[in-house]
């Protein structure tokens, strides 16, 4: 088995707008994932930049960013950032993690 066959799983995160305060502080951490849009709220971005500002849409979370957007998850203040495995759907950090 390679390092690669090691790696830890998958990981992707959503954003629960209903919750979110539009504080920003996801953005301060992680602005390559997450942006504010004109209505004020945190929404999650796609790998080539876009705003995916449907409800419960989620993108990929890049390997070197896990820290900053473990972070978020960990920090914002609408407990409103789920982090989860894109395999089993399993939230891994944010308000549902275990
Ligand atoms: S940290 Fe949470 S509450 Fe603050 S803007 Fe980001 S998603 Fe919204």
């Amino acid at each position: 088995m390679t390092a690669q066959d090691e790696a830890s799983p998958e990981l992707e995160v959503w954003i629960d707008q209903d919750l979110c305060t539009g504080d920003g502080i996801c953005v301060q951490y992680a602005p390559e994932v997450f942006e504010l849009d004109i209505d004020g709220l945190a929404y999650v971005k796609s790998a080539d930049d876009e705003l995916l500002q449907d409800k419960g849409a989620t993108t990929p979370v890049p390997l070197p960013l896990l820290d900053d957007v473990r972070d978020s998850a960990k920090e914002c203040p609408g407990d409103c950032i789920h982090v989860r495995r894109v395999t089993d759907r399993v939230e891994v950090y944010g308000p549902d993690a275990e």
